[in-house]
C-alpha cells in the first residue's frame, strides 16, 4: 500500500507527505491509489486540464502550433528547388 510522500501509483505525480490526496490525479488511501475509485463522486477535469498543462510546458507553448511550419520555411523550401531546377536545366 502507498503511503506519501512519494510518487503516486497512479499517474506519478509525487505526492507530499501531508497531502491526504494525489495533487495530480486525486487519488487517495481511502480509495486505495487507484484512479477509477478516486472519481467516484469527484466529476473534476483535473486530468485533461494536467494533461494540456503537461504538454504546454513539455513543449514551451502553444501545443496546436508544434507541427506547422513557419511560412519562411515554406518559401525557403520552394526556392530551393526552383534553383535546382534552374541549376539542373542550365547543367545539361
Ligand atoms: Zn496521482
Amino acid at each position: 500500500m502507498f503511503k506519501p510522500p512519494g510518487d503516486c501509483p497512479v499517474c506519478g505525480e509525487f505526492v507530499p507527505k501531508q497531502a491526504k490526496a494525489c495533487p495530480g490525479c486525486g487519488a487517495d488511501a481511502k480509495s486505495g491509489w487507484q484512479e477509477d475509485d478516486a472519481h467516484d463522486g469527484l466529476d473534476l477535469p483535473d486530468a485533461e486540464f494536467d494533461y494540456n498543462a503537461f504538454v504546454a510546458e513539455e513543449f514551451g507553448g502553444n501545443p496546436t502550433r508544434k507541427t506547422n511550419l513557419h511560412p519562411v520555411w515554406w518559401i525557403t523550401a520552394v526556392v530551393l528547388i526552383v534553383l535546382g531546377m534552374i541549376a539542373f536545366l542550365l547543367g545539361r
